[in-house]
C-alpha cells in the first residue's frame, strides 16, 4: 500500500513527532509514505512529492513546525478541485491519505475519500478544539507556553503592582485560556463559551487591592474580546495601572512538550495501523486515556463541551 501523508491548516507542535511516527511505522510494516509539500495546496501541483523514509524523519521528533510545511487552500473546498487531486494521487499508485491537521483539513480529506481513497485523519491544533478527542497535538505546549509567559509576567506585575491582561490564541474557543489561566493562577479568565461581567472583574480587581494583593492576571481569549479594549476599560473604570500583552503566534512554535510529542508519536502510529485493519473514513481520537477510531460523522457532528466545572474552580480560587 502507498500512503501519501501531508500536514494541513495552523501548524502545531508536534507535528513533525507524527510524521516520525507514520513514516516509521509504515516502514517497519514495509509500506511506503509519500510526503506532499503545503498542505492541500501543495497536493494540488504535486509539490515536494517524494517517497519518506527512515532518514528523512530522522532529528525531528523535538522541532516545532512541520517540515511538510502548511498551507490553507480554500479553492480545495470545490469538487472540480477535490476531483483533479483525487485523479493525480491514483495517478501516483496513492491508495490512502493520512492528514495531520484540525477538522477543517479532515473535511479535505473526508472529500477525497468520498472519491475512493481511504482517508485517515490525526487531530493536531493548539485550539484543541476537535470534537472527539479529548486532546488535540500541540495542546499541551501551546498552554505550557502561554502559562511560562503568565509566570514572567506575574514578576513584573507584582514588582510594579500592576494589572496585566494577557490575550491567548484559541481561535473560537476558550481551551487554551483556561488551561493556561488555570496553571497560571489568573484572578479572571474570559472565554467565548462562558458569559463574563467587566464590571464584576473591576469591582474584583479593586476589592483584592484593597485586600492587599499587589498584582492582578486577567487572561483573555482571542475568541472572548480584545485584550487591548479590556485593558483600556479596565484602567478607565478602575484607575489601576494595566499592561496588555498579547502573546500571538509565539504559542504556535518551540520545541514541542514531551507529553505532546508521546501522543503525536502515539497518534502517527495508531494511524498506520488503522489503515492496515481496513479502516478508512476515520480520526485518531485520544478518548479517556486511550488512543481510538472515531468516525469522520462523529468528529463532524458536534462541538467539544466546555469543562464549565474547572472554569468554576478557577474564578472559586481567586476570589477573596
Ligand atoms: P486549524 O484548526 O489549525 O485552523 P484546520 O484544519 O481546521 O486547522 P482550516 O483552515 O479550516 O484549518 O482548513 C485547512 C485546509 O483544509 C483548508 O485551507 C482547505 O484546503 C481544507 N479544507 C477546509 N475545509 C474544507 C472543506 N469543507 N472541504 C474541503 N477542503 C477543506
Amino acid at each position: 500500500m502507498k500512503i501519501a501523508l501531508l500536514t494541513s491548516g495552523g501548524d502545531a507542535p508536534g507535528m513533525n513527532a507524527a510524521i516520525r511516527a507514520v513514516v516509521r511505522r509504515a516502514g517497519y510494516y514495509g509500506l511506503t509514505v509519500y510526503g506532499i509539500e503545503r498542505g492541500f495546496a501543495g497536493l494540488l501541483n504535486g509539490e515536494g512529492f517524494r517517497p519518506l523514509n527512515h532518514r528523512s524523519v530522522a532529528d525531528i521528533i523535538h522541532r516545532g513546525g512541520t517540515i511538510l510545511r502548511t498551507a490553507r487552500a480554500p479553492e480545495f473546498c470545490r469538487a472540480s478541485v477535490q476531483d483533479q487531486a483525487a485523479a493525480w494521487l491514483r495517478e501516483q499508485g496513492i491508495e490512502a491519505l493520512i492528514v495531520i491537521g484540525g477538522d477543517g483539513s479532515f473535511r479535505g480529506g473526508a472529500a477525497l475519500q468520498e472519491r475512493g481513497l481511504r482517508f485517515i485523519g490525526i487531530p493536531a491544533t493548539i485550539d484543541n478544539d476537535i470534537y472527539g478527542t479529548d486532546l488535540t497535538i500541540g495542546f499541551d505546549t501551546a498552554v505550557n507556553t502561554a502559562a511560562d509567559a503568565i509566570n514572567r509576567l506575574r514578576d513584573t506585575a507584582t514588582s510594579h503592582e500592576r494589572v496585566f491582561v494577557i490575550e491567548v490564541m484559541g481561535r473560537c474557543a476558550g481551551f487554551i485560556a483556561l488551561a493556561s489561566g488555570l496553571a497560571g493562577g489568573a484572578e479572571s479568565i474570559l472565554v467565548p463559551e462562558m458569559e463574563f461581567n467587566l464590571e464584576e472583574i473591576c469591582r474584583r480587581l479593586l476589592a483584592a487591592k484593597e485586600h492587599g494583593r499587589s498584582h492582578s492576571i486577567i487572561v483573555v481569549a482571542e475568541g472572548a474580546a480584545s485584550a487591548m479594549k479590556m485593558g483600556e476599560e479596565i484602567k478607565k473604570r478602575t484607575g489601576l495601572e494595566t499592561r496588555v500583552t498579547i502573546l500571538g503566534h509565539l504559542q504556535r512554535g518551540g520545541t514541542p512538550t514531551a507529553a505532546d510529542r508521546i501522543l503525536a508519536t502515539q497518534m502517527g502510529a495508531a494511524a498506520v495501523d488503522l489503515l492496515r485493519r481496513g479502516e478508512n473514513g476515520v480520526m485518531v481520537g485520544y478518548v479517556k486515556g486511550r488512543i481510538e477510531p472515531v468516525p469522520l460523522a462523529e468528529v463532524f457532528s458536534g462541538e467539544k463541551t466546555f469543562p464549565a466545572e474547572a472554569y468554576e474552580l478557577a474564578h472559586i480560587l481567586s476570589l477573596y
